[in-house]
């Protein structure tokens, strides 16, 4: 259990480190090449040297050891998988980090997916009081995504995606907003710029983007963090806003 230096949470679990997405913003890739010698001896499924070559090359592995760390004694928002997503865990991965979730109903654990079907299918793990199901939203051709994908989930019908408690807008590229009517129980959304890339190449967020989602989340009281990066573009009121504790 480390600190956590992405500024809305507490601390970062990681049980998981790698994907098999291929996101053109990833940072985790680029901090599993820098850390992968580390990193590597957190886990017991391979040796140090299998380990390193996996993580290097930022294939999924379980760093089980990372499970048997003690946790904060006082009241912490922890963030589950800042370098991975559940889509490409194993079964009994998510079994075994489920177990620790709920064996913790003193702190928040806030995952995040960019294909919510995954909380479909793996319905009886996902659906702890404690824990947070997040979807990450960038912009229009994200959610058509998503949308496509939960529709395997059987919520095809309504077009909603009731099972989400936060979003993380980040890297913001689109308008979001007028997408939000779909998350109905919808209690935190964070938002910030683009992370990863070169900085020449970056894409700015809008200022009409960040000022809907602002507008929203104020006419809904859905507690806003918006990230100190993205107020280079932004000149309204700093929000940063936690959400109340779920149980
Ligand atoms: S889903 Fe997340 S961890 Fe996986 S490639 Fe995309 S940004 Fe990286």
């Amino acid at each position: 259990m480390v600190k956590s230096k992405i500024e809305n949470f507490d601390f970062a679990l990681n049980p998981v480190i790698g994907c098999l997405g291929t996101c053109p913003f990833c940072y985790a890739r680029i901090y599993a090449k820098r850390f992968s010698d580390f990193w590597s001896a957190q886990q017991s499924s391979f040796s140090r040297e299998e380990a390193r070559t996996l993580i290097k090359n930022f294939k999924p592995v379980f760093m089980n050891k990372r499970l048997l760390q003690p946790l904060p004694k006082k009241y912490s928002r922890i963030f589950v998988n800042p370098l991975s997503d559940p889509l490409y865990w194993k079964y009994e991965w998510l079994f075994k980090i489920a177990d620790l979730i709920r064996a913790h109903p003193e702190h928040d654990f806030f995952i995040l997916t960019k294909t919510p079907a995954v909380y479909e299918r793996n319905r009886a793990l996902f659906e702890i009081p404690n824990l947070w199901r997040g979807v990450t939203i960038t912009g229009d051709p994200c959610i058509d995504r998503i949308y496509r994908e939960i529709s395997f989930g059987g919520k095809r019908e309504t077009g909603m995606f009731a099972g989400i408690d936060w979003i993380m807008a980040e890297p913001l590229l689109g308008n979001v907003k007028k997408h939000l009517w779909r998350f109905p129980n919808l209690r935190w959304l964070v938002a910030g710029p683009q992370n990863g890339g070169k900085a020449a190449e970056r894409r700015v967020p809008h200022y009409g983007d960040i000022a809907d989602i602002v507008e929203y989340c104020h006419a809904h009281h859905i507690p806003l963090w918006i990230k100190r990066r993205m107020m280079d573009c932004w000149d309204g009121t700093e929000c940063r806003h936690v959400p109340r504790r779920k149980t």
